[in-house]
């Protein structure tokens, strides 16, 4: 006789609050809508149907602890309603800006390293006759 595993389904509301990993095998501990902030619930992917991952079964344990909710959908990728955005791809006109700022940077840095380098070259007086002293600068 084969046991057959399967996956337990998750299910999380719209803002990503898990309210059971073990809905397939714990139905009673579903519910239509968030008992922390009352978004509607979520046990399938919107985009493809598939099932949410949750617990899976330990040889008759219950799975300890609680999994986050997943970001993106194991069956097609697709970013889940409660995903957490990631930052709008740079514009080109911002692109452009970072690129000038690059270009200007060696000499950037050369004026802060020579900021830096103001207050012990004002300790060591210059003079032209002695490049050695210069130099320590
Ligand atoms: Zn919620
Ligand atoms: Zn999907």
């Amino acid at each position: 006789m084969t046991i057959e595993i399967l996956r337990d389904v998750m299910q999380v509301c719209l803002s990503g609050h898990v309210i059971t990993d073990v809905l397939a095998s714990h139905p009673e501990q579903g519910s239509n809508y968030c008992d922390r902030c009352g978004s509607p619930t979520l046990r399938r992917c919107p985009t493809c149907g598939e099932g949410i991952p949750g617990a899976a079964p330990l040889a008759g344990l219950m799975p300890i602890g609680r999994r986050p909710a997943p970001q993106h959908c194991p069956g097609c990728g697709a970013a889940f309603p409660w995903a957490i955005e990631e930052g709008p791809a740079p514009a080109p006109d911002t692109l452009s800006e970072v690129l000038a700022l690059l270009r200007r940077l060696p000499r950037a840095a050369a004026g802060a390293a020579f900021a830096a380098a103001q207050p012990r070259c004002r300790q060591v007086p210059w003079s032209p006759g002695n490049p050695l002293e210069m130099n320590r600068c």
